[in-house]
């Protein structure tokens, strides 16, 4: 027989922490907590096994789930002392949906089950508090006729036809006959009223009575949770996830403890850690007499349940640190069980019923990226975790909150401390106060950071904040204008100061318990990771000098077998991922220098090459451009001294250089010697119908090789003075657009002889170096034998590939491929992350054919998804020798990488190829 129920309490349960699958996320963890001798609520779990059965038979329970439920029962009646369905001491249950993995909101909890005609007068006599349980059962009948008789029955009433909004607009009519604000005005007598008309309500619109026997009320509610697992808004949240729909859910049935029966009664919720920060302190909210969900309702403000947890909006309300202390370290207990036991940082749900301590949810805890660093380094310190798993702790997309400066932690601790306020956007800025936008503004274009203070900021102040280097308001909670502008922008925030009173007008505000006033120009420091502000400049520090960052990078490489380099077209690029741990440079694009500042020389030079019509006027026009070309690719060799250095000759096609205002042809005419309309035919010319498969790449060193030998010259010459400064450099020429190895082989003679050529020159006797191409072509990636015959290596230009494996031109997918993500026809964008099923099969491919041929290939990929963790762990499985990123998202890729290495662990799905280093 199939074993469909799981009982928990008393101090024991049938299930653990482990049967996630079987139990559910929550099923399991309340089995875990009543071993643990944490007190729960008895109840039993129906398992996932069973919905599926429910499902696999057309929607019908299987016969042996009666007796297995009936047998649960009386398990939790024993233990709860009260019995279901009983006219004196009746027990009352709530049916909690829970799923392998949580899906917040999606599927539906009935709470008071068991209350009906024969029970209610038991529990008034026992709890003398008819008004707790006429309020109970009002709530009961529009949970029930909600999730159990409309939505579960597949019910779609039109907008505002559902029967929760007609039961609310009757709570509001009744209130505003009695003349009552909030629902707790209402007294016993109008909640019984409320109960029967919700009740003739439910029969009118439903077509059913709401059912009065609880036996009844259970088994829909276990039905129901069931259902709901197929519910519309649950079935489109898993096509999103990607979460299967085979799973199924399982159904917790649970003795019900209330928070509402008084002044010793309260609900709440907590983080053991701060999932802000981090810190190692216990975070949390709760509030008195209430129940469930009122805490995250918003209806009320919900107090903090210790000092550590005091901000500025709920500092003035009572703790359960000081209301509830013996409870409190009960709880503060409990933390520590949980903690010890699931080494991580939970989020916990729990409610006091007349003084008793009742935990009824625990799970991971999500958490900022701040706070997952943190927490993975203290608790390897704390010996909960180890490295492995420390590692493993960061997402490594998280990573990128964590690239902004902070304060220097040395000097904050005695820094001088002016308010506090909420912690809205990360990391830390300093600069001179402004109180408006267009100061903001003013003060960007001097070229002075600053920050802005306002009462509270509006769509008006976006110009404003923008320039500003920081934002700090004195109202307004996480969700206010400022919060989510500066959290999209990953903007330096603090929000809700409320010890600030901003006088605007004339630019000041006073401090709460403070002679100090702050005014315009004064210089003053945020940390909108802690949501602290202080007066005067604190040092910063950058991201790659944080020591804890660091430490867990460093400790990450340890586990990392595949390389990362970055992508940098300057030496400051290089310099800046250098910092990161780039590796070395996967691509250099020559072409880099001839855009943005300081390219007008060369670009002029480029541009008389360009138009040049003979081989003559040509080499004379690139020997004026040499000296430019050699500068950069020098400057960029030494910054990446000992390191490898992959430059791409160069890609892009001509004409996109060919000068349009008439000014600057004329002025390239009197260079060339030729009149302006001689330069704009020649400009036409170059014109190309489809200039991304047109004259570029290699192409251009195939019709000009004078073009490729400059390039080529100025790298080996560039490396040939740094050897002789005692400067170690290792430059790679690789060779872009190719599609057939004779492309290669013709290109290789120039090197060959330019390398020769400048061995002598300089009278050195070695200068080394290696050869390669772009795998960017199909063709080329179909043909990656022959290809490795010329080449040292293969770097994967996937934008290009990706282009031309689909089709699809990058510049042009604005117009169609949100549709194509939008109705699910793919995954991914496969421009930012590898299309595994087609342009993934050419790379492994061209991996497996260009290993064949030469084993110690090195291969690596220098298209934007090289710094996309899911790409990485491709790059990873099939054996890639390094990815290249972009300098920002080196430490992303470490870590993806480093990530890839310990889960494939055991698997050895990686295999270096013997003799192929990063
Ligand atoms: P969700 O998965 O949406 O968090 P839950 O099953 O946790 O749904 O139920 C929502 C809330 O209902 C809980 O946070 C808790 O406050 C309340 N609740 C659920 N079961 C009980 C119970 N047995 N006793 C008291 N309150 C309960
Ligand atoms: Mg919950
Ligand atoms: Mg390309």
């Amino acid at each position: 027989m199939n074993k469909y129920v799981y009982t928990f309490g008393g101090g024991s349960a049938e299930g653990a922490a482990s049967d996630k699958n079987l139990l559910g996320g929550k099923g399991a963890n309340l089995a875990e907590m009543c071993s643990l001798g944490i007190p729960v609520p008895a109840g039993f779990t129906v398992s996932t096994e069973c919905c599926t059965a429910y499902y696999a038979d057309g929607c019908k329970l299987p016969p042996e789930l009666t007796d297995q439920v009936l047998a649960a029962l009386k398990k939790t009646e024993t233990i709860m002392g009260m019995t279901y369905g009983d006219a004196v001491n009746p027990l009352l249950l709530s049916c909690r949906s829970g799923a392998r993995s949580s899906m917040p909101g999606m599927m539906d909890t009935v709470l008071n089950v068991g209350l009906s005609t024969v029970t209610i007068p038991g529990i008034i006599a026992k709890t003398k508090n008819p008004r707790f349980v006429w309020d109970s059962y009002r709530r009961l009948i529009m949970m029930y006729a909600d999730v159990v008789m409309e939505k579960a029955e597949g019910l779609e009433p039109a907008l505002g036809k559902g029967i929760r909004k007609i039961l609310d607009e009757k709570l509001d009519e009744v209130k505003h006959a009695k003349g009552c604000k909030s629902d707790t005005d209402l007294g016993a007598d109008d909640l019984k009223t409320l109960a029967e008309a919700f009740k003739e309500l439910v029969r009118q619109h439903l077509g059913k009575p709401f059912p009065d026997d609880p036996m009844a009320q259970m088994w829909g509610g276990i039905a129901a949770v069931f259902k709901s697992w197929n519910g519309k808004k649950a079935v489109s949240y898993r096509r999103i996830e990607g979460i299967p729909d085979e799973w199924g859910t399982a159904v917790n049935v649970q003795a019900m403890v209330f928070g509402n029966m008084g002044d010793s009664s309260a609900t709440g919720v907590a983080f053991t850690r701060d999932p802000a920060t981090g810190d190692n302190k216990f975070y949390g909210e709760w509030l008195v007499n209430a129940q469930g969900e009122d805490v995250v309702a918003g209806i009320r403000t919900p107090s903090p349940i210790n000092d550590d947890t005091k901000n500025e909006q709920n500092k003035h309300l009572v703790s359960m640190q000081h209301a509830m202390p013996e409870t409190y370290k009960e709880l503060d207990a409990i933390r520590t069980t949980l903690e010890k036991r699931f080494t991580d940082m939970l989020d916990i749900e729990f409610t006091i019923q007349e003084g008793k301590l009742w935990m009824l949810q625990c799970r991971v805890g999500k958490r900022t990226g701040t706070a997952a660093l943190n927490m993975a380094i203290d608790m390897l310190d704390e010996g909960l975790i180890t490295e492995k798993t420390a590692v493993m702790r960061v997402e490594p997309k998280q990573l990128d909150e964590l690239l902004y400066p902070i304060i220097d932690p040395k000097t904050e601790k005695d820094a001088n401390l002016i308010v506090k306020g909420l912690p809205a956007g990360p990391g830390a800025a300093c600069g001179v106060l402004v109180f408006t936008a267009e100061d903001a503004v003013a003060s960007f274009r001097a070229g002075r950071k600053c920050i802005l203070l306002r009462e509270e900021t509006n769509p008006e102040d976006v110009e404003g904040m923008r320039a500003a280097a920081g934002i700090l308001t004195a109202r307004g909670g996480m969700t206010s204008h400022a919060a989510l502008v500066a959290r999209g922008w990953g903007k330096c925030c603090i929000v809700g100061a409320g010890g600030l009173h901003v006088d605007a007008k004339t630019k000041t505000a006073r401090i709460t318990g403070s002679d100090l006033v702050l005014k315009e120009g004064d210089v003053v420091t945020l940390n909108g990771t802690r949501g602290h502000v202080y007066f005067g400049s604190l040092p910063m520090m950058d991201a790659t000098e944080n020591p804890r960052f660091q430490r867990f990078m460093t400790m990450a490489d340890t586990f990392r077998t595949m390389g990362v380099r970055t992508n940098a077209d300057t030496p400051q690029d290089a310099r800046v991922a250098r910092s990161f741990g780039a590796e070395g440079i996967g691509l250099v694009r020559t072409e880099h220098m001839f855009y943005g500042e300081g390219s007008d020389e060369p670009l002029f030079y480029l541009r008389k090459m360009i138009l040049s019509n003979t081989a003559a006027e040509r080499k004379a026009a690139l020997s004026e451009l040499y000296p430019f070309v050699k500068a950069t690719l020098k400057g960029t060799l030494e910054a990446m001294e000992g390191l490898p250095v992959t430059i791409r000759l160069l890609d892009p096609p001509l004409h996109e250089f060919v000068p349009q205002g008439a000014e600057k042809q004329a002025e390239l005419a009197r260079a060339l010697g030729i009149a302006p309309e001689e330069i704009k035919k020649r400009g036409e010319d170059l014109h190309e119908t489809n200039p991304m498969m047109g004259h570029r790449g290699v192409r251009l060193g195939i019709t000009y090789p004078e073009v490729s030998e400059m390039q080529i010259r100025a790298i080996f010459e560039g490396a040939a003075e740094l050897i002789l400064a005692g400067k170690k450099c290792i430059p790679e020429i690789m060779v872009p657009v190719t599609c057939d190895v004779s492309e290669i082989v013709v290109t290789r003679k120039i090197v060959d002889q330019v390398h020769a050529e400048i061995l002598k020159q300089f009278g050195i006797a070695e200068l080394e170096y290696k050869y390669g191409t772009m795998i960017e072509i199909p063709r080329a990636a179909l043909l990656s034998d022959q290809m490795a015959k010329s080449c040292e290596f293969f770097s994967f230009g996937t934008n290009d590939l990706t282009q031309l494996t689909f089709g699809f031109s990058r510049d042009d997918i604005g117009g169609f491929m949100n549709e194509y993500l939008d109705q699910k026809l793919l995954a991914a964008d496969p421009f930012q992350t590898i299309d595994r099923d087609g342009v993934g099969q050419l790379i492994r491919m061209s991996v497996e054919k260009g290993r064949a041929t030469r084993p110690g290939l090195k291969i690596g990929i220098c298209g934007e998804q090289g710094g996309d963790p899911a790409s990485v762990d491709f790059c990873y499985e099939i054996g890639l020798t390094y990815v290249s990123c972009s300098p920002f998202r080196v430490p992303i890729a470490r870590l993806a990488a480093a990530q890839a290495a310990i889960k494939a662990g055991s698997k050895k799905l990686h295999i270096r190829p013997k003799g192929a280093k990063s």
